[in-house]
């Protein structure tokens, strides 16, 4: 019996960006899908359900914080955690990103050397005991 892969929905308007988390988590076992746009993020949540969702703060037509609140909403998307992903160093913009919802925050650059590690624990963290 083949366990059905951890889903990983990743936001970002950056393409680089998205090719290279794609290779690494798609190495690591999970299934990745993605979207660069809100309305890509939304269709792809209704598809596919994700079990955690990567979300860049910085997108052109709305910015994470807003989307993140707008899909935490949803009582049907509430259990899925949200990982911050953001260049943003000014200080509060952690804070920001867990009011507007995020389960959790990750700094930009990638460090690709401990994502699946930061992915996990966040996923430990969301489950419900
Ligand atoms: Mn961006």
């Amino acid at each position: 019996m083949t366990e059905k892969p951890v889903t990983i929905l990743y936001i970002e308007d950056n393409f680089e960006n998205r090719v290279l988390v794609r290779r690494v988590l798609e190495s690591e076992g999970y299934a990745m899908i993605e979207a660069g746009t809100a309305a890509q993020a939304f269709e792809q949540i209704e598809e596919h359900l994700p079990d955690l969702i990567l979300m860049d703060i910085n997108m052109p037509d709305m910015d994470g914080y807003t989307l993140t609140a707008k899909i935490k909403e949803k009582p049907a998307y509430q259990e899925i955690p949200i990982i911050a992903v953001t260049a943003n160093v000014m200080r509060g913009d952690k804070e920001r990103s867990l009011k507007a919802g995020c389960d959790g925050y990750i700094q930009k650059p990638i460090d690709i050397d401990i994502l699946t590690e930061q992915i996990e624990r966040y996923r430990q963290k969301s489950k419900k005991p």
